[in-house]
C-alpha cells in the first residue's frame, strides 16, 4: 500500500499521512482522513435487487400459487392474497370432489406467468419494475 502524503499548510513539505506535525517546520498538519473511495458499479455487474430475479422467477414458475415469489420480492400483501387464493381454490376443489380443480390453476398460472415475466426481463428492467416501482402484479 502506497504511503499517503499530505502537504504542510506552512511550508508545503509533503509529509507522510501519519505525521501529526510537519517534519520540516513543525506546523500542525490538518487532519485529512482517507478520502472515501467512491466505488462505482463495475460495468456489467447486476444492479442491487437483481439477485432476486432468478429466485423469484423460479419460485413463481415452480411454486406458482403459493406466492413465494411475492414474498421474495417483499410483496407480503400480494403473497398472502395469492396464497389465500390458492388455498381457497384448493378447498373448493376438495369439497366439490374435484369439479372445482381447474380453479386451483388460476393462482398457479398467475405465478407461472409472473415467474416467466421476471426471468425474461433484463436485470435493469427487473430492478426498475419490481424493486424501484414495486409493481404489485405482473
Ligand atoms: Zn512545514
Amino acid at each position: 500500500m502506497a504511503t499517503q502524503y499530505k502537504p504542510c499548510p506552512g511550508c508545503g513539505t509533503q509529509n507522510p499521512g501519519i505525521n501529526v506535525r510537519c517534519t520540516n517546520c513543525g506546523t500542525v498538519l490538518p487532519i485529512s482522513p482517507m478520502p472515501m473511495q467512491q466505488v462505482p458499479r463495475p460495468p456489467g455487474a447486476a444492479p442491487a435487487g437483481a439477485e432476486k430475479k432468478i429466485a423469484a422467477g423460479i419460485c413463481g414458475i415452480v411454486l406458482g400459487g403459493l406466492g413465494i415469489h411475492k414474498f421474495i420480492l417483499g410483496y407480503t400483501q400480494e403473497g398472502v392474497i395469492l396464497l389465500s387464493a390458492y388455498l381457497v381454490t384448493l378447498i373448493i376443489a376438495i369439497v366439490t370432489c374435484g369439479i372445482g380443480t381447474p380453479l386451483v390453476f388460476i393462482p398457479t398460472v398467475i405465478g407461472i406467468i409472473e415467474g416467466i415475466m421476471y426471468l425474461t426481463k433484463s436485470d435493469e428492467e427487473f430492478v426498475q419494475t419490481y424493486i424501484v416501482n414495486k409493481k404489485p402484479w405482473f
